[in-house]
């Protein structure tokens, strides 16, 4: 992609009300754009990131078993006046009337809907396990929308349901979603802790937040250093494996960890002092067995093995990908801007030509951008006529991992400049060399 063609309106200026740095950078490097309160555009570069940590979330969902569908984003009232959650969601849900005064409501999540297409269809417990997700537009009328995407009233939300005969099964669904988390966060370069979350009137312990560590966090979080630590499921994880899942959520959970809800005084005090982590954080994921709240007042039965009728038991499991760019950018910045990690990264390197025009550096430019786009890199080539300091003040703002460094005086020697954008480290190389180091470092 040649930046003269793209569009990437950068800001020069801070947002006024943009209070913590991955609002004020997801701004000023021109990802997203406020329409109004809590409202937001995904301008080009900020859907590409949104594009790729969608795909890393469909990809760990899939790999999982669950099966990918699309709800729409308007619901009907009765479904919810079923379930008795029209009354109780109170003034975060939008309520909405259509031309023949039908009540319908912007979806906030989709249990009800969710359930209803399981009763339409599935009437055996040979028909499960199953678990139904989509990547869809949520609407919650926040109090106080903020931080940008990190708390907006319109965002995006991966919301999984798994559907069991009985609670054994829904466990095995829960470990499942909990070990594709764990894989999905790290493929995003995120820390993301699973903590113990309020399970509400269900009771049980079948509830947890994954909360990434970052001072402008929203909760207050204790958990233990260890956690840092612990081994990701590899990818060739059976998922069918209950024992096998069972003994990855065991070590995961085996630790202390707790935002402040669940804080335990006591529990926390038995942690060794130099083991503590007690610090802010942003939930990114949630993940919750409910059991029969929904399948017994909509009544979504399924025939069970003794040859009786069983409300079906659920669980819930949600990603806010609109939050999570936002959580990346939080958790990989510095006082030049944002630092993506390499698999959400919008671009995979950017190609500086520090004189356009110069037969050399064209030449050059032109070459290694074939090269690199040939093996399959993504390539955001800045050919305009900004000053060399604008041009890299763009780039490390907006945070490609490599950027290759095209000037007339190492062109003229056959030469390039490599910068690593995380560590600033920079190399010279020739031209060939540099090719041949970044098409094999993917
Ligand atoms: P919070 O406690 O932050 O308000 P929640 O517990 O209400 O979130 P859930 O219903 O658990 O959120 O939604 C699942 C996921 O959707 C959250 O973990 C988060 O990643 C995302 N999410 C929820 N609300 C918002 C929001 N207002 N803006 C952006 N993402 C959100
Ligand atoms: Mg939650």
């Amino acid at each position: 992609m040649r930046l003269s063609k793209y569009f990437l309106p950068i800001l020069k200026e801070n947002p006024k009300d943009a209070e913590i740095v991955s609002h004020r950078l997801m701004a000023r490097a021109g990802m997203i754009k406020q329409q109004s309160a809590g409202i937001y555009s995904w301008l080009p570069l900020g859907k590409r990131v949104l594009d790729k940590v969608n795909t890393i979330i469909r990809e760990e969902q899939n790999r999982s078993g669950a099966i990918e569908i699309l709800m729409p984003t308007i619901q009907s009232a009765e479904l919810w006046q079923e379930s008795g959650r029209y009354d109780d969601y109170g003034q975060e849900m939008l309520r909405i009337e259509d031309r023949h005064e039908r009540p319908m409501l912007y979806g906030p999540t989709n249990e009800e809907m969710v359930t209803d297409i399981f009763r339409s269809y599935v009437r055996s417990y040979k028909s499960l396990p199953l678990n139904l997700y989509h990547i869809q537009t949520k609407f919650r009328d926040e109090r106080r929308p903020r931080f940008g995407t990190m708390r907006s009233r319109e965002f995006l939300m991966k919301d999984a349901y798994s559907f069991d005969i009985d609670k054994e099964g829904a466990v095995h669904a829960y470990n499942r979603m909990f070990t594709a988390y764990l894989r999905t966060f790290d493929r995003m370069g995120l820390k993301a802790i699973p903590m113990r979350a309020d399970t509400g009137p269900i009771g049980g312990d079948l509830s947890h937040e994954f909360i990434i560590l970052a001072d402008t966090g929203e909760s207050e979080v204790f958990c233990h250093k260890d956690y840092l630590d612990f081994p990701i499921p590899a990818d060739v994880t059976d998922f069918d494996d209950k024992a096998g899942l069972q003994a990855i959520v065991d070590k995961w959970t085996s630790r202390y960890a707790a935002t402040s809800e669940m804080h335990d005084e006591a529990a926390w005090d038995a942690v060794a002092e130099g083991e503590k982590l007690s610090a802010r954080g942003i939930e990114v994921g949630h993940i919750f067995y409910f059991g029969t709240k929904y399948s017994e007042p909509m009544k979504g039965m399924v025939m069970g093995p003794d040859g009786r009728e069983h409300p079906v038991h659920m669980g819930s499991y949600g990603i806010g990908p609109t939050r999570v760019v936002a959580a990346i950018v939080e958790a990989s910045h510095d006082e030049n801007g944002i630092i993506w990690p390499k698999g959400v990264a919008p671009f995979d390197a950017g190609l500086i030509n520090m004189k356009p025009g110069d037969a050399a550096c064209d030449a050059a430019c032109e070459k290694l951008e074939t090269a690199l786009e040939a093996a399959g890199l993504e390539v955001l080539y800045d050919d305009t006529d900004e000053r060399a300091g604008a041009k890299f003040a763009t780039a490390d703002l907006i945070g490609l991992p490599v950027q290759v460094i095209a000037g007339p005086r190492a062109v003229a020697e056959g030469n390039v400049e490599i910068k690593i954008r995380a560590t600033g480290e920079r190399e010279t190389l020739a031209i060939d060399d540099a090719i041949n180091r970044l098409t094999q470092a993917r």
